[in-house]
C-alpha cells in the first residue's frame, strides 16, 4: 500500500489536533465585551470604529485606482480615497452594529443608545418569540400569570 508524504509525517489522529495559521481563530483578535443585560461574555470580529489599518488599506486603494486611471485624472485620482472612505465605512459601521446585538438575550446596544424604551420593545419582542418557540405561556409583567414560569434548561434547550 502506498503512503504519500503526508500520510508518513501525521497519523490522522494527530491531523486533527494541528492548527493551520492559515485559519487561526479570528475571533480572537476582535473586541470582547460583557452583554450588560445577560452578562454573556461576548467577543465579536470586528472593533466598533474603524482602525488606523482600514485607513492605510483605504489609501493604498485609491493609490492603485490613481495609478489605474492616470491617463484620465492623474493626481487628482486621489481624491477617489473620499468616496472608497465613505463606503467602506458605511459597510464597516453597518457590520459592526450586527455584530454586537446580543442573540442570547436580544439586547442591541446601538439602539439603547438612541431609543432606550424601544431597546427595551426590543428585547421583550426577542422574548416572546423565544417563548412562543418552546410553547411556554410569556409572564407577563403586570402580574397577570398566564402559564407557569419556564426554568433555565427549558430555555436553553
Ligand atoms: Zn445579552
Amino acid at each position: 500500500m502506498n503512503r504519500t508524504h503526508l500520510q508518513d509525517i501525521f497519523t490522522p489522529g494527530e491531523v486533527t489536533q494541528l492548527k493551520s495559521l492559515w485559519k487561526a481563530d479570528r475571533r480572537d483578535q476582535g473586541w470582547g465585551f460583557i452583554c450588560p443585560l445577560c452578562r454573556l461574555e461576548r467577543k465579536v470580529p470586528t472593533h466598533p470604529t474603524p482602525q488606523p489599518r482600514h485607513f492605510a488599506q483605504i489609501l493604498l486603494t485609491s493609490a492603485f485606482f490613481t495609478l489605474l486611471t492616470w491617463t484620465l485624472f492623474e493626481w487628482k485620482g486621489l481624491v477617489s480615497f473620499i468616496p472608497f472612505w465613505c463606503i467602506f465605512e458605511v459597510i464597516y459601521r453597518t457590520r459592526a452594529r450586527a455584530s454586537i446585538y446580543c442573540k442570547n438575550c436580544g439586547f442591541d446596544p446601538y439602539l439603547f443608545l438612541r431609543d432606550s424604551d424601544l431597546a427595551k420593545k426590543e428585547v421583550e419582542t426577542h422574548w416572546r418569540k423565544k417563548f412562543e418557540q418552546k410553547g411556554i405561556p410569556y409572564p407577563e409583567p403586570n402580574g397577570k400569570k398566564t402559564g407557569r414560569r419556564a426554568t433555565q434548561t427549558e430555555l436553553k434547550n
